[in-house]
């Protein structure tokens, strides 16, 4: 309750609406989510197309909240991100998902890559280009085993965004380019950034094979990425048909719950691992 002008007593939170009344629940419980240890990473594997391998996995952050239950990055990574909690958060998920990577790669012995998704903001961090170096080396994992997945969001700055991407290329970590082909500027994305990959955003794969608009987008998203040296990855294949049509216009990666659903540490590697074998 709050005290007004005048004596007058207004119980607060019933002038609230429910989101607003949600979000403040919600960054306040993002301040302890770290130190409590609510926050977690799945993995969700991405295999490469020409040999149906795997390749390595994407890390999703989850939150494991003590009364709502798990939450998806939908609902808390944008108030993470306007409180400014993002910071800490993303550097817990780089450090969390390479100490991860470390474990998988000395279990399997295959250089696995893993992808890990940056904020703009965290991205345009000053010390970012120095905590990826800190973490690589922290958990000893080669440079070419790190992906950064990016959006059209770090174009806000793009001059920064620039010399971000290239330190990161020169570090030897590959940048991608996440939800290609949404947004306005996926292009001036390409034309202002080195990046490495692009991942075709799920929307495009969606209608495959039956579409001819997305089969069309696609086959030239493929072919632009060709002639430009960019690795592809397609996102959200929920079928064997989208895989199959994929495969023939030549796309090398993919990630979907054909593929597999994102997974927590304990199962993830397994489940990956027993897709490939069956
Ligand atoms: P994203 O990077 O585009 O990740 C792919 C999302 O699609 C994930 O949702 C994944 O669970 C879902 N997905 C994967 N395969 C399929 C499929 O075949 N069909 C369908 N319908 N969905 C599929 P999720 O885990 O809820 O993550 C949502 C978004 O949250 C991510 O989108 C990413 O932008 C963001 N995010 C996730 N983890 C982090 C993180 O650690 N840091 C930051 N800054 N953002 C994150
Ligand atoms: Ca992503
Ligand atoms: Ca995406
Ligand atoms: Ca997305």
């Amino acid at each position: 309750a709050k005290r007004q002008g005048k004596g007058r007593i207004c119980v607060y939170t019933s002038d609230m609406t429910d989101t607003v009344r949600t979000r403040l629940n919600l960054e306040q419980g993002l301040h302890h989510a770290l130190e409590r240890q609510e926050l977690e990473l799945y993995y969700q594997p991405v295999f490469s197309m020409a040999n149906e391998r795997l390749s390595g996995f994407e890390a999703l952050i989850r939150w494991n909240h003590p009364v709502s239950g798990v939450l998806l990055p939908d609902q808390f990574i944008r108030i993470a991100e306007e409180s400014g909690q993002i910071q800490s958060i993303g550097s817990w998920v780089l450090d969390t998902a390479l100490q991860q990577l470390s474990q998988w790669t000395e279990a399997t012995g295959t250089a696995l890559v893993m992808a890990v998704n940056v904020s703009p903001k965290q991205f345009l961090q000053d010390d970012f280009l120095a905590s990826v170096e800190l973490a690589l080396r922290r958990w000893q994992v080669p440079a070419h085993q790190l992906e950064i997945e990016i959006t059209e969001s770090v174009l806000q700055d793009f001059q920064r965004s620039r010399g971000i991407v290239s330190g990161l290329r020169e570090l030897g970590v590959s940048v991608a380019i996440d939800d290609f082909g949404t947004g306005y500027s996926s292009l001036a994305l390409l034309k202002h950034l080195p990046v490495s990959r692009i991942k075709i955003d799920r929307s495009f794969i969606l209608a495959l094979p039956g579409n001819a608009r997305d089969h069309g987008l696609v086959s030239v998203m493929l072919k632009m990425a060709g002639s430009l040296e960019l690795e592809v990855t397609a996102e959200g294949v929920e079928t064997w048909q989208q895989a199959a049509v994929l495969q023939q216009l030549g796309c090398s990666a993919a990630q979907g719950f054909y593929y597999g659903q994102p997974a927590p540490t304990a199962t993830a590697l397994h489940d990956a691992i027993c897709r490939h074998d069956r």
